[in-house]
């Protein structure tokens, strides 16, 4: 597993429930999310009404299943969880959407990936509450409607251009959560030493910090790692040059990119003179699948300014020439 990528992977999930903030308060950066949805929540708890729907959308492991979870215990109600791809058909929706109580927050993760027929049994529970199903088949086939308690949906996706328009227009609230500065990601690391118990020097928080592509689930993960270095050499606290070593083991530069980063500005700066060149081709020539390259690598690179879109493919920019130490080639 790459370890500078975004998802979750299985050596995290253990550690990950006890690092995740429990109020909005302790939720770190992302103000702007954070502002909008503390006004909301007043605003619904004051009319004593469910929170309206919120779609939250960015790219993984910055915080969108742990904002959901805040969102519940903000509005003092149960959260209940599941994904698209978990949800086959219709029924199962229904079984969920019919066990929820009044003002229930229910966290839809991987939206985009609902299938069509049953993100069609959404449309009605979201804007009516009422669940709209067909019984039987064939001529003696029926359809009945259950009315469903007031709830709040909570849709997590990477991609909010993948959502159809009938779903995105009955979300209430989107927001969108962006790569944290260098500054929180640093509270964060700090936050996470001392739920390790562990004891950390500053620059060395801020070392991985600066590394971590302004995501807090890949800050977590290089600490446990540097903390492991850290603890095998018998330090007290963890020091800058155990963790510039820990990285460097670790593959990942001074900029938070790796070889899989390396490979694909490489590719482009050697193989296409900077581009631009067009996402397939890019992925076919490094191996990987252009959906991948679009939602896991490119979205930090674009962030970062290492390579643009522009109408005619990527292009890099002389920021990646210098990042290698190359030539800017003139243009
Ligand atoms: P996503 O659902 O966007 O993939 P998660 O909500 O699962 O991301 O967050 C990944 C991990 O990062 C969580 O376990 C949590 O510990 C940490 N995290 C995310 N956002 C924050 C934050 N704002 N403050 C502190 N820790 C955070």
């Amino acid at each position: 597993d790459r370890i500078i990528s975004g998802e979750l992977q299985e050596s995290d999930s253990m550690e990950e429930l006890s690092l995740r903030p429990q109020r909005l308060k302790q939720y770190i950066g992302q103000h702007k999310a954070k502002e909008n949805l503390a006004i909301f929540i007043e605003a619904a708890k004051m009319r004593n009404e469910p929170l309206d729907h919120v779609l939250l959308y960015g790219p993984p492991g910055l915080g969108k299943t742990t904002m959901a979870q805040i969102i519940a215990n903000e509005m003092g109600v149960q959260f209940k969880s599941t994904s698209g791809p978990a949800i086959e058909r219709s029924g199962d929706l229904a079984a969920i959407l019919s066990s929820l109580e009044v003002g229930d927050v229910l966290f839809i993760d991987e939206i985009h990936r609902l299938p069509r027929a049953v993100e069609e049994i959404l449309y009605p529970a979201m804007e009516d509450f009422c669940l709209d199903i067909v019984i039987g088949s064939g001529p003696s086939a029926r359809s009945v409607q259950i009315d469903l308690p007031p709830f709040t949906l909570v849709g997590a996706t990477t991609r909010a251009g993948l959502l159809t328009a009938p779903l995105r227009d009955r979300f209430g609230v989107l927001s969108r959560l962006e790569f944290y500065e260098v500054i929180d990601l640093c509270a964060i690391v700090e936050r996470t030493a001392e739920i390790f118990n562990t004891s950390i020097h500053k620059d060395a928080a801020l070392e991985i910090a600066r590394r971590s592509r302004g995501t807090p689930r890949i800050a977590n993960r290089l600490l446990k790692r540097v903390r492991d270095i850290s603890q095998v050499k018998g330090e007290e606290r963890i020091a800058i040059e155990t963790t510039q070593q820990a990285l460097k083991m670790l593959q990942v530069d001074n900029a938070g990119l790796d070889q899989i980063d390396h490979k694909l500005l490489l590719a482009m700066i050697e193989g296409f003179q900077g581009g631009p060149v067009g996402l397939d081709t890019i992925a076919a020539s490094i191996g990987e699948e252009s959906q991948t390259i679009e939602d896991v690598y490119e979205p930090f690179l674009l962030q970062q300014g290492f390579i643009q879109r522009t109408p005619r493919g990527r292009v890099v920019t002389p920021k990646a020439y210098m990042h290698f130490q190359m030539e800017v080639p003139k243009t």
